[in-house]
C-alpha cells in the first residue's frame, strides 16, 4: 500500500476518531481527520497533501513535518508507520495540517499545544504507556490528554473544552520547546476549506 493509504487509513482509525477537542479557538476532532483523509490519495486530485520521504526536512526530534505552503507530509523514512512512536508524530503533524483545512490563524504555541495532545490522545486510545512509546514527551501534556480522553468517553460526540489553566500550561510547555510568539496562517488545502465540527 502506498504512504499516501497508510496515512489514510490512519486518519480514519477507531483511535483516531476519538480525539475531539477545543483549546480556546482551536477544533481537533476525528471528524476534522476523516475530512482531512480525504485529501490523501494515490490518484492525482484537486485537493491532494503529498506524502514524500525527506529525511533532511524533519525535525531531530520528529519523525514528519507538515509544509502547510506546500501542502505536503515529509517523512523521516519510509517505515515511519509502522510504529506507535511514528504514527503519533504523524497525527501530531496532521493536527497541523487539519488546521491548514480549517483555513484558521492561530497562535503558534496553542496550536503546538494542541498538536502534542492530539499526538498523546492517539498513544493513549492505542492503550500506551506514553513516556515508554514516546521517550521524553512531556508528562503535563500527556496528564493533560489523559483528563480531555476521559471526558469525552462521557461527552458524547461533544468537543471537551480546555480550561484556561489547561491552556496556559500546555503553552508553558511550548514555550520550553522555545516555540516562538506569533501566529500559524493557514489558506486551506489547495483551496479546499472544511467548516464542519
Ligand atoms: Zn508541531
Amino acid at each position: 500500500m502506498s504512504l499516501d493509504l497508510d496515512i489514510q487509513r490512519l486518519l480514519r482509525s477507531n483511535e483516531v476518531k476519538q480525539i475531539n477537542f477545543t483549546m480556546a479557538g482551536i477544533r481537533v476532532s476525528g471528524h476534522g481527520f476523516w475530512e482531512l483523509s480525504n485529501c490523501f490519495s494515490d490518484q492525482t486530485m484537486g485537493h491532494r497533501i503529498r506524502v514524500t520521504v525527506r529525511p533532511a526536512l524533519v525535525g531531530p526530534h520528529a519523525e514528519a513535518a507538515y509544509d502547510p505552503g506546500g501542502d505536503k507530509i515529509n517523512l523521516r523514512s519510509a517505515t515511519v508507520l509502522g510504529t506507535p512512536f511514528g504514527r503519533a508524530s504523524v497525527v501530531h503533524e496532521c493536527t497541523h495540517a487539519q488546521m491548514d483545512l480549517r483555513g484558521v490563524h492561530t497562535p503558534i504555541r496553542s496550536e503546538e499545544g494542541a498538536a502534542f495532545i492530539a499526538e498523546a490522545w492517539y498513544l493513549l486510545a492505542c492503550n500506551l504507556h506514553v513516556p515508554t512509546a514516546s521517550p521524553g514527551f512531556p508528562a503535563e501534556i500527556a496528564a493533560i490528554a489523559a483528563d480531555l480522553r476521559g471526558q469525552a468517553a462521557r461527552a458524547i460526540g461533544r468537543p471537551v473544552a480546555m480550561t484556561p489553566d489547561q491552556i496556559n500550561q500546555a503553552r508553558r510547555v511550548m514555550v520550553s520547546f522555545r516555540y516562538p510568539t506569533g501566529h500559524y496562517h493557514s489558506d486551506g488545502i489547495r483551496g479546499h476549506r472544511y467548516r464542519g465540527p
